[in-house]
């Protein structure tokens, strides 16, 4: 038997009992005649008490300093859990990122994996030890700093792994029973999907669904690695993550919609009185660019034709807000712009799904759900298979409830168990 992939979130490990379980679980799939590699997530929440921490001893911690201390968080996770293993006659090793041959860009923070060089983990595999890897986490080729991925970067962490070792599958093991058709924390009605394509995983992880990391589903997609998402907390089976394509057609019985996501991470920044020219918009996304500020939704207004001005909004993570408004600032006097507005109580609502692409009559629905609702729009994006609203941030519950009713995605009976963490 091949090689399975393992990744436990933190809310799986969140003490010494819940390490000892997942310990058992692992030891499980070994004696199943697995080779077996784990990625561990940090303790609990761990990641946010040290985030926490550095807030409390530095207004502005140091990017690379912040790297050494998250990296930390992992690095418990792998010792106590090949500790409890070792614990159950049967040897584990642990390894960092950076032992574990995970290379990344120089990024601090948010740093992209350019290359897994596994070598020291095959080694470890022929030596018959179960592996336990610290996720979240590499080194940078050029530089030889520790970076981290960025929140939830654990899971690309285990897929890169499993495209790298050639594995059978990744399991994503957390603590829901799968991916849900929306968050059953607003929606308890949601249900477990058995099924969903890569593509609109991505739709979904990008549209605020904190389920799986997006950069684990892009490498997934690329290096035809199925993941498996289940809960760490019952046996049953959870989620496949695949391509349509892979699968035998009656296995495939694809519903229109998959799911309603939403996200509270958003900003959204107005560029008031924006001189109608060329140039001018490639100009202030250039600069939000150079000091990587990842956009989402753009919308310009047309000009009003008596002063040749437009307004430009967008959308951008809301921990990049102060960088982007500052980046803006600068640039004030070269583009003649009015002034600059900054909202960050907004939200995004999206419905995803591949059957948008041939049924007519989505969006109207989707709208006057919302409109029956008494949800007011602020700005629309669309993809082939999604469709996204702004709204105000305190409507957006009131959004996803009435999308997911309004598209028959309420399950009859509740199916969603949450089993542990604390939704921070
Ligand atoms: N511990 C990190 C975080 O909380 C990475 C992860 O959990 O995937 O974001
Ligand atoms: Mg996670």
């Amino acid at each position: 038997m091949g090689i399975v992939v393992q990744k436990y979130g933190g809310s799986s490990l969140s003490d010494a009992a819940s390490v000892k379980r997942v310990a058992r679980r692992i030891v499980q799939a070994k004696k199943a005649g697995h080779d077996v590699v784990v990625v561990v997530s940090a303790m609990g929440d761990t990641t946010d008490d040290l985030i926490d921490l550095a807030e409390q001893v530095s207004p502005r911690p140091p990017a690379r300093e912040m790297d050494m201390l998250l990296t930390a968080g992992e690095r418990i996770s792998m010792a106590v859990v090949s500790m409890a293993i070792n614990d159950l006659g049967f040897s584990a090793r642990s390894f960092t990122g950076s032992q574990a041959g995970v290379i990344t860009d120089a990024v601090h923070g948010k740093a992209k994996i350019i290359d897994v060089t596994p070598g020291r983990i095959v080694s470890a595999i022929d030596e018959g030890h179960i592996v336990i890897v610290a996720g979240f986490q590499g080194v940078s080729g050029d530089t030889k700093e520790i970076t981290t991925l960025g929140r939830g970067g654990s899971d690309t962490t285990a897929v890169a792994l499993a495209a790298a070792l050639r594995a059978d599958v990744c399991e994503i093991y957390t603590d829901v029973d799968g991916v849900f058709s929306a968050d059953p924390r607003i929606v308890p009605a949601a249900r477990k999907l058995d099924r969903v394509s890569y593509e609109e995983m991505l739709e979904m992880a990008a549209s605020g669904a904190k389920i799986l990391h997006l950069r684990c589903v892009e490498y997934a997609r690329r290096y035809d690695i199925p993941i498996h998402v289940r809960s760490s907390f019952s046996t049953l089976e959870g989620t496949w993550v695949i391509d349509p394509a892979d699968t035998k057609e009656e296995d495939m019985e694809h519903a229109i919609i998959a799911g309603v996501a939403h996200d509270r991470s958003e900003a959204k920044i107005t560029v008031v009185g924006v001189p109608d020219k060329v140039g001018e918009a490639a100009r202030i996304f250039e600069t939000l660019a150079g000091v990587e500020v990842n956009i989402d939704m753009v919308v310009q207004n047309i000009s009003a034709a008596a002063t040749g001005l437009t307004d430009i909004s967008f959308t951008l993570p809301r921990a990049d807000g102060q960088t982007a408004m500052g980046a803006l600032a600068r640039l004030q006097e070269e583009i003649g712009y009015e002034k600059l507005l900054f909202d960050d109580q907004v939200g995004k609502v999206s419905l995803i799904g591949a059957g948008m692409r041939s049924h007519p009559g989505i969006t109207a629905k989707f709208f006057s759900a919302l409109a029956s609702a008494g949800v007011n729009i602020g700005m629309i994006s669309t993809s082939e298979i999604r469709i996204s609203v702004i709204v105000d941030e305190n409507q957006v519950e009131a959004a996803v409830q009435a999308a997911h009713t309004a598209f028959d995605l309420d399950a009859t009976e509740v199916e969603a168990v949450v089993y542990g963490g604390t939704g921070r």
